[in-house]
C-alpha cells in the first residue's frame, strides 16, 4: 500500500499548468490570474468626503462652536474647481471632491444651518483630515494588486473594475473527459434486466466538475470491453486536458480500466493500493505523456472521496491554483466514531454542525459502506480517523467539509469546549 500524501504527490505533481487566456471581468470569477496586474491610477483619484457636511480649515473651527459662511456646495461628480477660503465653509455631499484649501469635514449631524443656508454653525472642533479620504487611500498607483496566482474573488472583480481593467489574463481551467465502465451500468428510468444497476457515478462527479467550473465532455457509459475502452480514451485525449473514469481498477478480470491503461500507457500509468477507506483502488496515467487520466474505483462513495481526495487537488493545480489540498478543520465526535486497525486512513461521512459557541460537531451521518451514497449524499463532511481503533465521544477529530454551505446549526454545546 502507498500513503494518501505520496499517491497525491505522485498524482499532482504529474498534472502540467495549463496556460493563460484573456477573459472580461465578468467571466473570471473563480479563475486563477496567471500575470500580475498593477494598478495605473489611484482610488479614489481625488481627496473626496466620507460624510455629508460641511469641508472647511481645520484650524477655523479649534475654538468651537463658530459661525462660517457658506460660500458653495458641491456634490458627488461636481468636476469644478471649488476652494474653501480662510474663515469659509462649504457645503460637501459624501463622494464630492474636497475642495482646494480645505483639510477637513465637519459632519452634518455636528453642524447647524444659519441664515437661510448662508451660514452654518460649527458645533465641535474637527482634527486635520477628518472625513477625508486622501488620493490612493485604497489602491496606490503602481501598487501590485493582483499577484500572479490569485483567485478572482468578487472582491477582486469590484478591484480591477475601480482601476480601469475590463479583461484579465487567467489560467484556462481543464476540460475534463467523463466516463463510468460496467457491464452491469444502465442510466434512466427504464426498467432494470436482472444484474444491471443504474449509474450513479457519473451525475456525480459531472456536478463536482462542472460546480468547479471545468467544462466537461460526457463520454457515457463504456462497457467492459477494452477495445471499446481504448478507442474512447484515445478520443478524449485528443480534445480533453484530462480524463476521470469510475470502475474497472480493482484486481478482477474485468478490471478493463486497469488493463487498458496499463497496456497504453505502460511506466507513465501508476496502479496504486492507497492507505485509505473507502476507495482503496486508484488508477493514475498520463496518455501519450502529457493527458492524466484519473481512474477511480466503481463503488459510488469510493468514487467520490477518490475524486475529492485526488482529483480534485490535481484538477486545481491544472487550473493554476497553488492551494490544492483542502485543509481539515477540527471538531468533537458527538459519539464514539470507532474502527478496525488495518493500516489505513478511514474517511467516516459525517454530518457537521455548528454548536452556539461556533464550535464544529460531527457524528456519523449513516451506513459506512462504499456502495451507501444516500449517506454520502446526508453526511456534509469526511471525518479523518488515522489507523487505530477511532475517536471515542468528546475527542477532537479533524473533518474535510463537503460543502460549507451545508454547514447545519444547532449541535448542542459540548463539555470539551470551556
Ligand atoms: P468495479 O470497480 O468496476 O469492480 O466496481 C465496484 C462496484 O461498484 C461494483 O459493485 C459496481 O457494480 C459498482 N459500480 C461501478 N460503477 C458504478 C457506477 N457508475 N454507479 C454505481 N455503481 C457502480
Ligand atoms: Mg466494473
Amino acid at each position: 500500500m502507498i500513503s494518501l500524501e505520496e499517491a497525491r504527490e505522485l498524482i499532482v505533481s504529474a498534472c502540467p499548468i495549463l496556460e493563460g487566456e484573456r477573459r472580461p471581468l465578468r467571466a473570471a470569477l473563480g479563475r486563477v490570474s496567471a500575470a500580475a496586474i498593477v494598478s495605473g491610477e489611484d482610488v479614489p483619484p481625488f481627496s473626496t468626503s466620507s460624510m455629508d457636511g460641511f469641508a472647511l480649515r481645520s484650524a477655523d473651527v479649534a475654538r468651537a462652536p463658530v459661525l462660517l459662511p457658506v460660500v458653495d456646495s458641491v456634490m458627488a461628480g461636481d468636476g469644478r474647481a471649488v476652494e474653501v477660503g480662510p474663515g469659509q465653509a462649504v457645503r460637501i455631499m459624501t463622494g464630492a471632491p474636497l475642495p482646494d484649501g480645505a483639510d477637513a469635514v465637519c459632519m452634518v449631524e455636528r453642524t447647524r444651518v444659519e441664515d437661510d443656508g448662508r451660514a452654518v454653525l460649527v458645533e465641535v472642533a474637527v482634527g486635520l483630515g477628518t472625513a477625508v479620504r486622501l488620493p490612493g487611500s485604497d489602491i496606490a498607483a503602481g501598487s501590485e494588486v493582483v499577484p500572479a496566482g490569485t483567485v478572482l474573488s468578487e472582491a477582486y472583480l469590484g478591484v480591477l473594475a475601480r482601476i480601469g481593467v475590463e479583461s484579465v489574463e487567467v489560467h484556462r481551467p481543464p476540460t475534463v473527459g467523463l466516463l463510468s465502465t460496467g457491464d452491469e451500468l444502465r442510466e434512466g428510468s427504464g426498467s432494470l434486466p436482472r444484474g444491471a444497476i443504474r449509474d450513479g457515478n457519473r451525475p456525480v462527479l459531472a456536478a463536482l466538475l462542472e460546480g468547479a467550473g471545468y467544462p466537461i465532455v460526457d463520454y457515457g457509459i463504456i462497457p467492459d470491453d477494452a477495445a471499446t475502452l481504448r478507442k474512447t480514451i484515445e478520443r478524449a485525449a485528443n480534445r480533453c486536458d484530462a480524463l476521470v473514469t469510475s470502475g474497472g481498477v480493482s484486481v478482477g478480470d474485468l478490471d478493463i480500466v486497469r488493463i487498458v491503461l496499463q497496456d497504453m500507457c505502460g511506466p507513465q500509468m501508476h496502479w496504486m493500493q492507497v492507505a485509505i477507506r473507502p476507495a482503496k483502488p486508484l488508477a493514475f496515467a498520463l496518455v501519450d505523456g502529457r493527458v492524466p487520466v484519473f481512474g477511480l474505483p466503481g463503488n459510488p462513495v469510493s468514487s467520490m472521496v477518490s475524486f475529492q481526495l485526488f482529483a480534485r487537488p490535481a484538477l486545481r493545480k491544472m487550473a493554476g491554483h497553488s492551494q490544492l489540498v483542502q485543509p481539515a478543520l477540527s471538531a468533537i465526535a458527538d459519539v464514539d466514531l470507532t474502527r478496525e486497525p488495518d493500516g489505513k486512513t478511514h474517511f467516516t461521512r459525517v454530518v457537521a454542525e455548528v454548536d452556539s459557541a461556533g464550535h464544529l460537531h460531527v457524528r456519523p451521518s449513516g451506513g459506512q459502506d462504499s456502495h451507501q451514497l444516500l449517506a454520502m449524499a446526508q453526511a456534509n463532511g469526511l471525518a479523518v480517523l488515522p489507523e487505530g481503533t477511532g475517536v471515542r465521544a468528546g475527542e477532537p477529530v479533524d473533518v474535510l467539509l463537503l460543502d460549507p454551505d451545508r454547514l447545519g446549526f444547532g449541535a448542542p454545546p459540548s463539555a470539551a469546549f470551556p
